[in-house]
């Protein structure tokens, strides 16, 4: 058996011992099956391939100092992917399928689950394809639900250190009455060409501003955006944003910890009276962001002294943190626990 070095793991793919898959056939969920095959075989004409009807998933599981393992919000990761292949027209996982092959895939990889103490997580990454062949555009009639896992570095290496972020005007991501609110692959190729030419100017990642005024803040690469302002946690709220978890989860923390917290549209030019912002998402948590630069105003905003993270990110994301690894009570019970 391999050994992995926890401590320099990155994110990418590692292949495991198994994976579960299971197939939408003659309008009902077939078994659930555990493989180790990374392949899959598809018919050429198949939905996924020429209609973008795929959808997917990511969520993590952490090994606390207790040894137990916790898996984070599964059941909201469960009904967005419900959402988002209602929209796309596939047919979707119920609640009960969807834990079940997470927890199924999750066990049979035990050996994957990082140590505690490495930072490090298996991330899970849940996908659901039409499989079935078409070639008029419309759904197809057979879907395949199947889950992966690998297991992933903390991401920051280096400490939780703020990024810098470039306003992207050329490109939208997601139209104002279109996928944006749901976990669509077609999301993702959309912004991929953006995302290089944001890295190419010296920016791990842009901001998109709203597809229809270019007036309101929307999200930041695939993270969602927030700033504070004194003890106010503000966050944009529009259907071209898709409804994260994570910040889902900040919202409510911050909550508790006596903030206000607002959900409502955020204009660009609100951006100087933020004395902290930053992206959220599974893969991070929180992103501290340290500067915006608009290119068509040759403007910078920056929060904070522009080199660290601000206290209310740093204690948000410390809860959240501590919370996926049973290191603080989960008084919200977040965490299914294996
Ligand atoms: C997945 C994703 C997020 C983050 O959602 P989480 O549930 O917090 O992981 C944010 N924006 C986009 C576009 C995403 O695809």
């Amino acid at each position: 058996m391999e050994t992995i070095d926890w401590g320099n793991l990155g994110f990418g793919y590692l292949p495991t011992d198994y994976n579960v898959r299971c197939y939408f056939r003659n309008g009902k969920w077939g078994k659930l099956e555990l493989t180790s095959d990374q392949y899959i075989p598809i018919h050429m004409a198949a939905t996924c391939l020429h209609y973008g009807q795929d959808a997917f998933e990511g969520l993590k599981a952490f090994r606390g100092r207790d040894g137990k393992i916790r898996i984070f919000r599964l059941e909201e990761n469960a009904r967005r992917l419900i959402s988002s292949g209602d929209y796309l027209r596939m047919a979707a996982p119920s609640v009960e399928l969807f834990t079940e092959a997470v927890v199924k895939v999750v066990e049979a990889n035990e050996r994957f689950i990082p140590p505690f103490g490495t930072g490090a997580s298996l991330y899970i990454r849940p996908l659901l394809i039409g499989s079935g062949p078409q070639v008029g555009v419309k759904p197809a009639d057979e879907f395949l639900f199947l889950i992966f896992v690998t297991p992933v570095g903390p991401y920051y290496k280096e400490g939780f250190n703020p990024i810098r972020v470039i306003i992207d005007r050329d490109h939208d991501r997601a139209a104002p009455l279109g996928t944006g609110h749901i976990k669509a692959g077609g999301n993702y190729g959309a912004s991929l060409l953006s995302g290089e030419e944001g890295h190419r100017k010296g920016y791990p990642s842009v901001l998109y501003l709203d597809a229809k005024e270019k007036k309101y803040i929307d999200e930041c690469g695939a993270a969602n955006f927030f700033g504070i302002r004194g003890n106010t946690y503000i966050t944009p709220h529009s259907h071209s944003i898709l409804p994260s978890v994570t910040n889902r989860s900040l919202q409510q923390l911050a909550a508790d910890m006596g903030m206000q917290v607002e959900t409502r549209n955020i204009p660009l030019t609100e951006l100087s009276t933020f004395d902290e912002a930053g992206a959220c998402g599974t893969a991070a948590v929180i992103s501290p962001i340290c500067s915006i630069y608009d290119p068509q105003e040759e403007k910078t905003y920056t929060f904070g002294d522009g080199k660290s993270a601000g206290a209310w990110s740093t204690k948000l994301y410390h809860k959240l943190r501590d919370i996926q690894l049973g290191e603080e009570p989960d008084t919200h019970n977040w965490n299914k626990v294996l």
